[in-house]
């Protein structure tokens, strides 16, 4: 039998934070992908994983030992209106494992049936929606950004019923802590201030030991979410629906459901089906962040200070480094981007907005700066001018293509390679993973996976998959 290196510390936690529940066995389990370099990070073993007992253990059918199998308890802000009751409708938390480097990890069903938190749903997932989870998160993490992983895709033998019939799947994915704004807010909507005090000792002790008490965890966390949306916004990442459930406390990318990348530049960019007002728009993401964030500090308000005022005052104090916070990781990043050692916001800005003028392609508009640092020729049409200041500040060429991906998960590949997969041909999905593991370098024989969409190719709307 498979063994996992399991120690499960959120089940040692009071018996309220979660519900103990094994996921629900599948007609037939199937194993679609699974993640061998991910499985050799976290020392597991990624043969024996392939075969048949793999396959049980990502369906949900085999519970391997040492997992406590559990859905964990949590509210949410979704699209600003406040849910008391949310919780895992459709994940289980098996167990955290310990790796080689001794970092910990959780290892998470997605899509393993109902549990007491899935309200109308069915708790479970079809293929397309867990592979474009696979898919974007690995390209994330490919990047350099902090995410959750994904660790497999297996096929149930069912079928989901959401507009059509789809053919069913389970994600197995890890975290460094699937802890969210709303598990603070669960507690705290209750009144229960014990376990938001027994919570956050637990999130500090395993993100941030060496900060102070609940402000110290939050001071924390608002650096971290600083850092993680401006690594967003410098990939022309949309993460698509920031409900505070939805918002980690560990500073990863979590949830992925109607995100997508930008192609043509433009902050006011929406792909989400569901987000009719721009909520979630690619510029105003930041903004988001901070207002989670001030949901976050209010569960903690109690913690801060006993007296009120104080507390508030606190709060307000650490949330308000957020805008520089962010200003400074966003700044450095764009320099970066231009291929500059120092944050040069005007040359920045400038270049920004004559992309969103001339609806240019972001990423391989940074891209082409590499070829553009030493050779005028190579400046694209309209950019003479700014190129000219930009060429007198040395950009470096080198610099440019470490920071710019040639290759991003593109809506359009990644609806291609969704449809294919669901239809059981994989080969568009293992050709654009091959591409997204290694983005930054130059892949001259896979240039239609660098391309801009055509125009009749071009995906302007993406959906939630729940
Ligand atoms: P999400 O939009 O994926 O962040 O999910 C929001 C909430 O809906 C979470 O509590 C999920 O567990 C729940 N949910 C989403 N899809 C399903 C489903 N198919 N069955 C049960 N619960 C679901
Ligand atoms: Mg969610």
């Amino acid at each position: 039998m498979i063994s996992f290196p399991f120690d499960n510390s959120y089940a040692r936690l009071p018996e309220h934070f979660f519900t103990r529940q094994a996921p629900v066995p599948v007609a037939s389990p199937g194993l679609l992908r699974l993640n061998r370099a991910l499985a050799a990070e976290l020392g597991l073993d990624a043969d024996a994983l392939s075969g048949a007992e793999g396959a049980a253990i990502f369906a949900g059918n085999l519970v391997p030992e040492g997992a406590e199998p559990l859905a964990q308890a949590y509210s949410g802000h979704q699209f600003g209106n406040f849910s008391p009751r949310l919780g895992d409708g459709r994940a289980i938390l098996l167990g955290e494992i310990i790796t080689p480097d001794g970092l910990r990890f959780d290892m998470q069903l997605k899509g393993s049936g109902r549990t007491e938190w899935s309200r109308g749903g069915d708790g479970r997932a079809a293929i397309a929606p867990m592979l474009r989870e696979y898919i974007i998160s690995e390209a994330m993490a490919a990047f350099g950004i902090p995410t959750t992983r994904s660790l497999a895709v297996a096929t149930t033998g069912e079928y989901v019923f959401r507009e059509d019939a789809l053919p069913g799947a389970v994600l197995t994915r890890t975290a460094a802590r699937h802890i969210r704004v709303g598990t603070f807010q669960y507690f705290a909507a209750r009144g229960d201030t014990d376990a938001v005090r027994t919570l956050a000792e637990y999130a500090r002790a395993r993100h941030c030991p060496d900060a102070e008490g609940p402000l110290g965890l939050f001071r924390h966390v608002v650096g971290a979410q600083a850092r993680l949306v401006a690594q967003w916004l410098l990939v022309g990442f949309i993460h698509g629906v920031m409900n505070t459930d939805n918002c980690a406390i560990s500073g990863e990318t979590i949830d992925y459901g109607p995100c997508a990348f930008l192609d043509e530049y433009h902050p006011e960019t929406v792909f989400s089906s569901i987000d009719h007002g721009g909520r979630y728009a690619y510029g105003n993401q930041p903004r988001i962040v901070q207002w989670n964030l001030a949901r976050f500090a209010e569960t903690l308000l109690p913690m801060f200070d006993a007296d009120e005022q104080r507390a508030v005052e606190f709060a307000q104090e650490a949330l308000q480094a957020f805008p520089a916070q962010f200003e400074a990781a966003y700044q450095a990043g764009l320099a970066r981007k231009l291929g500059l050692a120092d944050p040069a916001p005007e040359l920045a800005r400038d270049f920004l907005a004559l992309l969103a003028e001339q609806r240019a392609d972001f990423t391989t508009s940074f891209r082409a700066l590499a070829a553009a640092a030493d050779d005028p020729s190579r400046d694209a049409p309209g950019f003479a001018e700014w190129s000219a200041r930009w060429r007198a500040a040395r950009p470096d060429a080198a610099l440019i293509r470490a920071s710019n991906p040639a290759f991003i998960p593109r809506n359009h590949l990644v609806e291609e390679a969704l449809t294919a997969a669901t239809a059981g041909d994989t080969r568009p999905l293992d050709a654009l993973l091959d591409v997204l593991s290694r983005p930054f370098d130059d892949q001259p024989d896979r240039s239609r996976h660098a391309s801009p969409p055509r125009c009749e190719e071009r995906v302007l709307q993406t959906f939630c998959g729940t």
